[in-house]
C-alpha cells in the first residue's frame, strides 16, 4: 500500500514521498506529514541482531513506499559507509546510569550528518522518479550544524547547488570555519547579521515568494529544503531509535517490550519528534524529555499550553539550540489537534502574526508522554565537569543541556527506566566551552581554536577528529556578510543574475 503525504495546513493535495522530498515545504507553507504513521510490525527482539543499514531499511521502507527496494539500498549505502568514523555509524556508551547514543561519528561530527548523508541520495532518485531535470537548489538556513552537514553531503552531488545563511555571531569558531572553507563548486555560503530565527524567516520567505519560483522554473531551476522541515530529514532521525533499541536488547538492558525512555536536546524539534514518531510506530519509549537551554520556548509550552516567541533571544554556549521558532512542532500540533489542518493553519497564522497562539486542554492531553526541562549556561558548563570527573566521559555543550535535564528528572521521578540521551555533537565541535568547564579560568583564553583541541585531548583523552585537524590548513573560500533584508536580493542574483544580465 502507497503511504502518500500532505501538508500539515491542508490533507490536499496528497503526494507520494519522493514529491515531498523533492519539495521541502508544502506549497501552502505546511509541513508534509504522511497520512498515517506507519506500524513496525516485525518482531522487535529482531532489532537486537541489525546493523544500522538493516534498521534503515526496515524503518525507512516503510514511509518512502515509492521508492523501490534497490532505490532505497542505494541510498542507504551510499550514505552510511566510510564517511562515518566508526563502522557501526553510531554507538551508544553507558556513562552514570545513561546511554549517550552518539550520533557525531559522521564528517561534521554533528547529529545532523545522520540523516544530511542521506538526504542527498534520496533527492536525486526522487527527482529522478518524478522525472524531473531542472537543477535542484537546497537553500537552508543554519544555527551552524545543519549548514555544514548539508554543504558536505550536496557538494560536488550532480544537478544540485547549495546555498547556506547562517548568524555571523550567533556559531562557534569551528563551526564557522567548517562552513567557510566548504569546498566544491556548487556550494555558496553567506554570513547574516541577525540570529538564527533571522535567516530561516528569510530562507522560508524565499521559499513563499511565488513569482520567484516560477522566475526560477523558467530558467530550469527548482528550489529545495534541507532543513529539518524536510520529511527527507525526519525519516532517517526515526532509525537511530530503533538502532539504539536494538543494542539495549543485545546488551541485556532491556527484553523485547520494555520500556526506554529518550532525553534529546531541543531546538527545531526534529530530533525528538523522530523518536515521537518511532513511538507511535510501536517502539516501547515511554518518556520524551524535551531539553532546552535559556531560549526555553518549548518547555515554557509544555509547562502551560502557550507557544510564545515573544521573548529575548539569548545567545548560549549550546548555539545550535539558539531558536525560538520551533518548526517542527508544527507536525505534533497536527497530530494532537486530532489531524485538524485547519486548526493547525490557525495557529501558524496567529504565530506569525503575534508571535504566539495556545493550544487547547485536549490537544495538551494529547502531549502528555513528553516532559520539558531546561539548563542554564553554567548549570550545562557544571553538567559537562561532573559527569567527566564522576564518569570520565566528555560531552559537548548540547548533550550536557539533555544530560543536566535528564538527571534532574531522574532525581525528582525517581524514575528508572533505561534512559537513552541523544549525544548531538563531539565534544571537539564547541571546544572552547567545553575547555572552559574542564578547566576554569582564563588559562586556555590565548589558546586558538586548534591548540584548545590538543589541550582537550591531553585532559580527556579521547583522539582529535579527523574533521577538526582537517581545518587547520584549509583556506577560507566564502566571506560574504549580508543583512537578513538582503537574503532575496542575493539568491535571485547567484541563480538568475547571469541570466538577467
Ligand atoms: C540541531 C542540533 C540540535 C537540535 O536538534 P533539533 O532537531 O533542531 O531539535 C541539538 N544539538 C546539536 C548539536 C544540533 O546540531
Amino acid at each position: 500500500m502507497e503511504l502518500l503525504y500532505h501538508s500539515t495546513r491542508n490533507s490536499s493535495p496528497l503526494v507520494p514521498a519522493s514529491a515531498a522530498i523533492l519539495q521541502g515545504l508544502a506549497p501552502d507553507g505546511g509541513l508534509y506529514v504522511p497520512q498515517h504513521i506507519p506500524a513496525y510490525t516485525r518482531p522487535l527482539s529482531e532489532l537486537a541482531g541489525m546493523s544500522y543499514r538493516e534498521t534503515a531499511f526496515a524503518v525507512m521502507s516503510l514511509y518512502l513506499t515509492d521508492f523501490t527496494r534497490e532505490e532505497l539500498m542505494a541510498c542507504i549505502d551510499g550514505a552510511y559507509g566510510a564517511r562515518f568514523d566508526i563502522p557501526q555509524i553510531t554507538r551508544l556508551k553507558e556513562a552514570d546510569g545513561a546511554w549517550f547514543l552518539e550520533l557525531f561519528h559522521g564528517e561534521t561530527i554533528a547529529f545532523k550528518d545522520m540523516a544530511l548523508s542521506i538526504l542527498p541520495h534520496l533527492m536525486t532518485t526522487a527527482a529522478k522518479k518524478q522525472g524531473v531535470s531542472d537543477e535542484i537548489v537546497i537553500l537552508t538556513a543554519t544555527s551552524g550544524d545543519t549548514g555544514k552537514a548539508a554543504l558536505a553531503g550536496f557538494a560536488d552531488v550532480p544537478g544540485t547547488r547549495i546555498i547556506v545563511f547562517y548568524p555571523k555571531n550567533g556559531v562557534s569558531a569551528i563551526q564557522e570555519r567548517q562552513m567557510v572553507t566548504q569546498k566544491g563548486a556548487n556550494t555558496f555560503v553567506a554570513g547574516i547579521h541577525g540570529n538564527f530565527d533571522d535567516a530561516q524567516s528569510g530562507v522560508k520567505a524565499i521559499f513563499g515568494d511565488e513569482a520567484m519560483r516560477e522566475e526560477l522554473a523558467g530558467a530550469g531551476k527548482r528550489l529545495s529544503s534541507a532543513n529539518s522541515i524536510n520529511i527527507g530529514r525526519l525519516v532517517p532521525q526515526i532509525v537511530y531509535y530503533f538502532y539504539a533499541y536494538g543494542r539495549l536488547l543485545e546488551d541485556g538492558v532491556l527484553k523485547a517490550g520494555d520500556p526506554m525512555n529518550v532525553t534529546v536536546p531541543t531546538g527545531n524539534f526534529g530530533n525528538i519528534l523522530a523518536a515521537w514518531y518511532a513511538k507511535q510506530m510501536g517502539l516501547p519509549v515511554k518518556t520524551l524529555l524535551c531539553a532546552s537551554n535559556e531560549n526555553r520556548v518549548l518547555a515554557d509550552f509544555f509547562g502551560t499550553g502557550c507557544y510564545d516567541r515573544n521573548r529575548p533571544f539569548v545567545l548560549t554556549n549550546s548555539p545550535s539550540m539558539d531558536i525560538l521558532i520551533s518548526s517542527n512542532l508544527e507536525r505534533l500540533l497536527y497530530a494532537v489537534s486530532g489531524e485538524d489542518t485547519k486548526a493547525v493553519a490557525g495557529f501558524m497564522a496567529e504565530l506569525s502574526s503575534t508571535g504566539r497562539y495556545a493550544v487547547t486542554e485536549e490537544m495538551r492531553g494529547g502531549m502528555k508522554d513528553f516532559v520539558s526541562g531546561c539548563a542554564t549556561q553554567e548549570e550545562t558548563l557544571g553538567e559537562i565537569r561532573r559527569l567527566f570527573t564522576d564518569a570520565g566521559y566528555v560531552i559537548d555543550t548540547h548533550t550536557a543541556v539533555a544530560s543536566f535535564v535528564y538527571a534532574r528528572y531522574r532525581k525528582e521521578t525517581g524514575d528508572e527506566t533505561p534512559t537513552v540521551i541523544a549525544s548531538t555533537a563531539s565534544p571537539y565541535k564547541f571546544t572552547g566551552s567545553v575547555l572552559e568547564a574542564l578547566e576554569p579560568g582564563d588559562g586556555n583564553a590565548a589558546l586558538s581554536d586548534l591548540e584548545k583541541a590538543d589541550r582537550l585531548c591531553a585532559i580527556s583523552g579521547v583522539p582529535v577528529p579527523a574533521a577538526v585537524t582537517a581545518l587547520k590548513d584549509a583556506p577560507v573560500l566564502h566571506d560574504t556578510v549580508v543583512d537578513a533584508a538582503q537574503m532575496k536580493a542575493l539568491v535571485r542574483g547567484l541563480l538568475l543574475g547571469a541570466d538577467r544580465a
